[in-house]
């Protein structure tokens, strides 16, 4: 089968491989659609120190069964699966925390991912996707959509209260507009594009395209400030995205498009200001499951870039770096 190699740091190829070989517990999945991600610009770029050589990378996903040694899955089934691969036995998998697994292997990292024809997956780490989702819907779940659900979960929202959203044209960030609308809450999305702000403003409350969003987003909340922002840049965007919060408020960071270290950030102002920092690793089995079933109502639209075949993988990484992107470029095998 063909698939994209990492064979050593900042290199790849696609390449022939040997079709991944099933032990019990595993099921082989055809892949449908996989999507890129800026983990997968981070980790050919040698920030991920335990990447192993060779490895096929990708970490999204949406396939179909073809083989099981898993008895819960059959042939046939729809499936996306997790980021990792959960023992499902430890103390955090038994609390339904399995994002926090301490023997979880991570897809395209530490065990091969989905840029790929087929793929060997363990079936702890495997969610049926219900038949009114599209598989390019269901490619953006683990990744994107259930990771912005449990950050959202975490920072407690409750309907009525008004969420900023930056990078909101990005991958990330213009699925997490949509998905905050359906949870019934008013959205402000953050971007720097008069043409992106055209677009986003079909899905957003309000849209600010000024660098310095915290005095526009304070305007647009009676001068009180945002209850939460989800941070889907990073770095670039942090110091204006904590000082667009409320008294009270909360920051869900999943961006990171450079891991630079942030400004230097006083700790008086997150204390006086009563501000929760909230990190957000990988999505929970629960969170997919929720999710799916949220989106089953058809709440949000995936919003796809473009699409290229395994063997135009570079140009889909190049088009990842265009800044002019709206939405998710995908790979179909
Ligand atoms: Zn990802
Ligand atoms: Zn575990």
């Amino acid at each position: 089968m063909k698939a994209v190699v990492v064979y050593e740091k900042g290199k790849y190829e696609v390449r022939d491989v040997p079709m991944p070989r099933l032990n019990d517990g595993y099921v082989l999945i055809r892949i449908k659609y996989a999507a890129l991600c800026y983990r997968d610009l981070l980790q050919l770029a040698g920030y991920y120190p335990r990447m192993k050589y060779p490895v096929i990378l990708g970490h999204e996903a949406v396939g179909v069964v073809v083989e099981s040694r898993d008895p819960r899955f059959k042939s046939g089934d729809r499936v996306v699966p997790l980021l990792h691969e959960p023992d499902g036995t430890c103390e955090f998998c038994l609390r339904g925390l399995d994002s926090y697994c301490i023997n979880a292997l991570s897809y395209g990292e530490s065990v091969d991912g989905f840029f790929a024809e087929y793929a060997r997956v363990s079936g702890n780490a495997l969610v049926k996707v219900p038949n009114e989702v599209s598989d390019e819907l269901a490619v953006l779940v683990p990744c994107v959509i259930a990771m912005t659900y449990k950050g959202l979960r975490r920072a407690g929202l409750t309907q009525g209260e008004t969420v900023v959203v930056t990078g909101a044209s990005g991958g990330v960030g213009i699925h997490a507009v949509q998905l905050t609308k359906a949870l019934g809450a008013r959205v402000i999305g953050i971007t720097r594009s008069l043409e992106k702000a055209k677009f986003i403003k079909q899905f957003a409350d309000d849209v600010i395209t000024e660098g310095t969003f915290s005095k526009a987003v304070k305007e647009l909340t009676g001068g009180i400030g945002a209850d939460v922002v989800i941070e889907a840049v990073g770095t670039p965007t942090i110091e204006e995205s904590i000082r667009s919060l409320r008294v009270g408020g909360r920051l869900v960071i999943i961006g990171n498009v450079n891991p630079d270290e942030i400004y230097p950030l006083r700790l008086g102002y997150l204390i006086l200001k009563d501000i929760s920092l909230i990190g957000n690793v990988r999505s929970n089995k629960p969170d997919i499951a929720e999710a799916l079933k949220l989106l089953s109502r058809g709440s949000v639209k995936p919003i796809i870039a473009a699409t290229y075949p395994l063997d135009k993988f570079n140009e889909a990484l190049e088009h990842m770096k265009d800044s002019t992107r709206i939405g998710k470029v995908i790979i179909k095998p």
